[in-house]
Order: C-alpha cells, then sequence, then structure tokens
C-alpha cells in the first residue's frame, strides 16, 4: 500500500485549480491526482470543435497543467473509497492511503428513462468519446439531428450541427429557450434567430417515445403529437437535458450527500474529517437567498476549488454561494444572465421588480452598433439587485459580470442606477445612456408608478 499526503479524485477544472493554488500557496504537501480519460477537457469548447472553428484535439489540455507543479498523475479510476480507514482504491485494485482526499468527480449529461434513450444513434456532450462520435455521425452522412434540451449546451450543439449542413430539432418542455437564464420575453430575439437558421423549434414538448430500428432511433415521438423521423444508420439525438453529480462511488457511505452532490460547508469541507470536495459533484445554495440551486458551471468550480486550497494551506476563506454568472450565444446574439430571473425569483417565493434598458452595442452612428437589451430583477422587499440579463450582438459577459458585482455586493436598484460608466463610439452608447443604469431606473420608475410606499425596514441604508 502507497501512502500519499493529498489525494484529488478527478482532473477536471476543480482537481487542476486546487492542485495548482496549492502548489502556488507553497503548502508543501505532496498531490496525487487520480483522472481516468487520456486529456482533461475543455467542455465549452466543444461545439465550436464540432462546427469545425479550430483542430478538435484544442479543447483537450496539456498533463503539465498538473505535472509541472509537482502532482504525480494516475490515470486510473478510483473504484472506491474507505473513509475510516482513509484508503481509496483504483480499477487496478490498487490501495493508496491518504491524509488528506479532496473529491472532484464532477457531474455526468443525463438520459431521461424512455425505452431507446440507450439506443447506438443517441449521445449526450460532455466527453472526448462524445465529441468523436458525434463528429463521425456527421462526417458519415448524417441530414438530421435532434437536441433534447435548449438549455446553454443544447443550443450550442444544435448549432453546431445546423452549421455543419444538417436539418435539425430543439427539442424543451419549458415555454422557451434558455429558460434557467432568461425570461421569455428576453428569449423572442433568440426564437427568430433559431428560426432564422431553420432549426425546427418545439417548446412545452416532450420527448415521450423513442422508436428504435436496427441500430438506431428512427423515430421521435412528441408529447404535442409531432414525430421526427431519424436514418436509424445515420441521423442522432442528442440530449442535453442536465447534470447529475458523479458521486456513485460514495452511495454506501457515510459521506453526506442529497441528489444535487456532496454537501460541503462555506470552507469545502464534507461532514468527514479531513475530505474535501468541490466543483460539479457538490451541493450548494444561491448566495441570494441560502437555497439550494444547481450551479454546475466551471466557474463556480473554479472559485470552490481555490477556497478549498486556501483553506487546507491554513489561509482561511469561505465561500458565499452560487450567482451563476453565464453566458451562450445563439447565432450573433450573446445571451449573458447572472442571479436569479423573475420567473426563478417568483418559483422561490421571492416578489420581484424588473427594469429594461435598451441602447446600442456602439454609437448608433457608428457602422454596425446592433441592439443592446438589459433586463435587471429586484427583490421588492429591499430593492436589491438579485438577477440581470443582457442580450448584445458584442459580448454580454462585461456587463453581467458588472450585474453579478452588484448582486455580490448587495446594491439596491438605486445604488446599482448610480453605476459610473465609460463610454466611446466604438465600444459603447452615448455617455448619456448605460444600459444597465437605464434598467435600474427604469425599474425604479415602475415601481413609483405603482404608487406603493417605499419602506425598507432591513436596509441600514440606501446603497
Ligand atoms: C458541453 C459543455 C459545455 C459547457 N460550457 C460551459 C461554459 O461555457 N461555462 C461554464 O462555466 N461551464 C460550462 N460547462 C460546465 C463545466 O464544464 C463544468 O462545470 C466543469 O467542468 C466542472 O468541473 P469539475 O472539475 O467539478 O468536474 P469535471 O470537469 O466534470 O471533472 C470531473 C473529473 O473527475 C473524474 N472522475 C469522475 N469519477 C472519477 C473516479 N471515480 N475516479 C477518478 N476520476 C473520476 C472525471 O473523469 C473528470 O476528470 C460546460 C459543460 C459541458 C459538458
Amino acid at each position: 500500500m502507497e501512502k500519499r499526503d493529498i489525494i484529488i479524485i478527478g482532473g477536471g477544472p476543480a482537481g487542476i485549480t486546487f492542485s495548482r493554488k496549492l502548489n502556488k500557496l507553497k503548502a508543501g504537501r505532496e498531490i496525487t491526482m487520480f483522472r481516468p480519460e487520456p486529456h482533461s477537457m475543455v467542455y465549452c469548447a466543444i461545439p465550436y470543435a464540432i462546427e469545425g472553428l479550430f483542430d478538435p484535439s484544442k479543447v483537450f489540455k496539456r498533463d503539465e497543467l498538473v505535472t509541472d507543479v509537482g502532482v504525480a498523475l494516475i490515470r486510473r479510476s478510483v473504484e472506491s473509497v474507505d473513509f475510516e480507514n482513509k484508503q481509496v482504491t483504483d480499477d487496478a485494485g490498487e490501495i493508496y492511503e491518504y491524509e488528506t482526499l479532496f473529491i472532484a468527480t464532477g457531474a455526468s449529461p443525463m438520459r431521461p428513462p424512455i425505452h431507446g434513450a440507450d439506443a447506438s444513434n443517441v449521445f449526450t456532450v460532455q466527453t472526448g468519446r462524445n465529441m468523436a462520435d458525434i463528429m463521425a455521425k456527421i462526417e458519415g452522412g448524417a441530414k438530421r439531428a435532434v437536441v433534447v434540451g435548449a438549455g446553454a449546451i443544447g443550443i450550442e450543439q444544435v448549432l453546431a450541427y445546423e452549421a455543419r449542413g444538417l436539418e435539425t430539432w430543439l427539442i424543451d418542455m419549458a415555454s422557451h429557450a434558455l429558460s434557467n437564464m432568461v425570461d421569455e420575453e428576453m428569449s423572442e430575439p433568440l426564437n427568430t434567430a433559431l428560426e432564422a437558421h431553420g432549426v425546427h423549434a418545439a417548446f412545452d414538448a416532450k420527448v415521450v417515445s423513442l422508436d428504435v430500428s436496427g441500430v438506431g432511433v428512427n423515430r421521435v415521438g412528441l408529447s404535442n403529437g409531432d414525430t421526427i423521423e431519424l436514418d436509424p444508420e445515420k441521423d442522432f439525438l442528442c440530449f442535453a437535458v442536465g447534470m447529475k453529480p458523479n458521486t456513485g462511488l460514495f452511495n454506501d457511505s457515510a459521506l453526506e450527500m442529497t441528489r444535487d452532490g456532496i454537501v460541503v460547508d462555506t470552507r469545502m469541507r464534507t461532514n468527514i474529517p479531513d475530505v474535501y470536495a468541490a466543483g460539479d459533484c457538490c451541493a450548494f445554495y444561491s448566495s441570494i437567498d441560502e437555497k439550494p440551486l444547481g450551479g454546475k458551471l466551471a466557474t463556480n468550480a473554479v472559485p470552490m476549488a481555490k477556497i478549498a486550497a486556501r483553506v487546507l494551506a491554513g489561509k482561511d476563506d469561505e465561500y458565499p454561494g452560487f450567482f451563476n454568472g453565464a453566458a451562450t450565444c445563439v447565432e450573433d446574439w450573446r445571451i449573458g444572465s447572472t442571479g436569479f430571473t423573475a420567473a426563478i425569483a417568483e418559483s422561490r417565493g421571492i416578489e420581484t421588480i424588473v427594469g429594461y434598458g435598451e441602447t446600442t452595442t456602439l454609437f448608433p452612428m457608428m457602422p454596425g452598433a446592433e441592439e443592446l437589451k438589459v433586463k435587471i430583477v429586484a427583490d421588492k422587499k429591499n430593492m436589491r439587485i438579485i438577477g440581470g440579463q443582457v442580450l448584445s450582438k458584442l459580448p454580454a459577459t462585461d456587463k453581467i459580470d458588472v450585474i453579478t458585482l452588484a448582486i455580490q455586493r448587495r446594491l439596491t436598484l438605486k445604488g446599482l442606477s448610480k453605476l459610473s460608466y465609460s463610454a466611446q463610439p466604438w465600444q459603447s452608447f452615448f455617455p448619456a445612456r448605460s444600459a444597465i443604469v437605464e434598467a435600474c431606473e427604469n425599474a425604479l420608475d415602475n415601481f413609483a408608478a405603482k404608487g406603493e410606499p417605499f419602506h425598507y425596514p432591513d436596509l441600514v441604508e440606501w446603497v
């Protein structure tokens, strides 16, 4: 049996960040990482590799990312963990003892429990194998593809297939595209863009049957009565309906878990001494209302892993919770979102005030000036910003990050309406207006127009 200081299970963003940060903090601990796949991957870039924008090998990360900082990388999967004796056993039967265990096993795409969902032409998208299989179908003469799930991953897939010349369908049981990111009215331009590119979109629709003929699915049945015929040899279907944490390994253990993953505290400690976890394998909560919230994003995994490394290196730090700043593209629209949409806030029992700001991406007389729309969501009880959505023809992430900062700093509508911004003809609208400021002012005007009394018992100052 070999003895190691720190064992990491998983070589995704959480495992990589944890090991690099710990090295930087000169914690003086030897690190061993288990990762079964030949390469870590940049999952976010998979659709663009499928589309053919660059060589697919570019989605693979170099092992030197971790080996250069002294990590011993073992290309095997961990088969079991004995928390009592502080041991892990790998798939070759080797047993390793640890001082500290860091679990970063991530999450895997779900497949709904429908007959036919495991047929040979049905995929999910995450691994190098998934990417290669989908590309082989496209290069093997696929004419049609169905994507189930109109979240960011599903939309990016359907547009990649469409760009490769396939006839495509996008199915979602929600009423509109990107329902976890934007409210229905903000998704209208996206529907138009999908339609303009020939994607057959069906919302409020579920896949109810997959008929299998020979090797693959040949007919997809929807709850709205429609059917989609596929060539079972060539065409394919891709599920992008959510992720489930990779925690099966711990099912019969004392590790505390919920359906959404391993329970950690704000310092990424589990309920078992010397066992930490971070990233997609964890359940955590929203920083806004401190209630459980899904947050399976690399932009959550990375800060969680940094906190764990700092805590292990003896520097106290705490994770405040998910804000879920995220972005995607629908053709030339850049869509960003942070915090809660109005619909999600209301479903969590928060009464909201919303406002909109509309400008153009550049001074309107400049060549290439395009629409820019911002929606702000605030909590009516204290006017605090709890969400924002941006639709733009230029990157939305910069504006979304400003709104996230406002949420993090607990700013109110009035506080964010005082944002001091910059302006230049090639880079923004006129100095007279910022879409973020305008959205806050609009929300305040909407509130004032209702004539309800201003009353903020829990606000010390009107920030
Ligand atoms: C197609 C796609 C696009 C995405 N786009 C974005 C985006 O644009 N922005 C964004 O923020 N996020 C995006 N994400 C989400 C993001 O990739 C994940 O949140 C992130 O990878 C989570 O990191 P992680 O380290 O927790 O888990 P993962 O990256 O899933 O890594 C888990 C690691 O654990 C290993 N592992 C699992 N079980 C074992 C075991 N028993 N033994 C050993 N190793 C094990 C796995 O093999 C893997 O190496 C996307 C995800 C996908 C699939």
